[in-house]
């Protein structure tokens, strides 16, 4: 019997790529499709790639209508707030119209499961750091606002179309890398807080800067909810057997439910590093919220998820390993 093919789209990206490796080890048959802007070739592996960009509805269409998946993973985006807001069309473009490029083809190819990467950025600045799936979404940058304006296309879309189901992920701050050492973060210019710190550690930057320790919060810095790569690539192949076996449209959460400050991660990071690297204390980066907690709930529910890398410390040694031995 032939595999069941599913397309990916960013699939030479640091979370796509991760993905495309475990769904491959599932049974599943990939096919990449990714312009590479971000993404690295080698990072697909042994998957089949197209080099292509959702601009090009032509290529998209000519390589869905040959692989005839039955599913899309779609994680091609632009994922910076700082720049989203330096730079709001390409956040816009990227994000928002190139979904409705991908959508509009699966449309026309009767594609009818469709795995979509948001971000825990859709909700804002919460009064309250833990976020369920009801608070209502009020993104602050327009990273979070060109993907919240893509869950709503979604949503609008499937009222159309009954056959088509959908699971949008709202991923909190992923990081770490595959504990076999395969795969990991390769940005060119990396700017998230875990990798600048490893890399600081490592010597590629001269010092850390902690962006406001002014924010109502114990210690004054920014709480976020980090997530091991592992456990987030997993939560995808989990939403894909859930639409296999016809289950309905899921907007989830994804995240441990706990968060840690800026300060708590660089305490973890020279810990595990050994490194006690330089530290500077800046102001406030513009579009950050304070505190960003998920709830975790509805996707342990619904998908029956259950992390296997839920620390701190899995996630930092599992990046610092791979920082000191990645391929460039
Ligand atoms: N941050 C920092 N220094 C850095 C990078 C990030 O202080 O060099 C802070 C940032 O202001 C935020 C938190 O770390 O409060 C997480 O930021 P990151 O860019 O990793 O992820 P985001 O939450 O923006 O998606």
């Amino acid at each position: 019997m032939s595999k069941p093919r599913v397309l990916v789209t960013g699939g030479a990206g640091y979370i796509g790529s991760m993905v495309t490796l475990l769904l491959t080890m599932s049974g599943y048959e990939v096919l990449v499709y990714d312009n590479l802007s971000t993404g690295n070739r080698w990072a697909t592996l042994d998957s089949q790639l197209v080099v292509g960009d959702l601009l090009d509805v032509e290529l998209l269409r000519a390589t869905v209508k040959s692989f005839k998946p039955t599913a899309i993973f779609h994680f091609a985006a632009s994922i910076e707030v700082g720049e989203s807001i330096e730079r709001p069309l390409k956040y816009y473009q990227n994000n928002t119209v190139n979904l409705i490029h991908m959508l509009s083809v699966a449309d026309e190819e009767g594609i009818d499961r469709f795995v979509f990467s948001s971000t825990a950025a859709v909700y804002g600045a919460p009064e309250t750091g833990v976020v369920s799936e009801d608070c209502q979404p009020a993104p602050i940058n327009p990273y979070g606002s060109s993907k919240l304006m893509s869950e709503r296309i979604l949503a609008d879309y499937a009222v159309s179309n009954p056959l088509f189901r959908y699971v949008a992920l709202r991923y909190f701050n992923v990081a770490g890398a595959d504990p076999e050492g395969r795969l990991g973060q390769a940005y060119r210019n990396p700017t998230h807080l875990i990798t600048r710190a490893l890399k600081t550690a490592k010597g590629e930057f001269e010092k850390l800067e902690i962006f406001g320790t002014d924010y109502p919060t114990p210690d004054g810095t920014c709480i976020r909810d980090y997530i091991h790569i592992s456990d987030l690539a997993n939560a995808h192949i989990l939403a894909l057997q859930y639409l296999d076996a016809g289950g309905k449209t899921l907007v989830s959460n994804c995240g441990y439910g706990r968060g840690y400050s800026v300060k708590e991660v660089i305490e973890e990071a020279k810990r595990v590093t050994g490194v006690d690297f330089p530290v500077l204390e800046k102001g406030r980066r513009e579009g950050d919220p304070p505190e960003l907690v998920a709830s975790n709930e509805r996707i342990t529910r619904e998908l029956k998820w259950t992390p296997a890398y839920d620390s701190l410390e899995n996630i930092i040694s599992s990046a610092w390993q791979w920082e000191l031995t990645r391929r460039k």
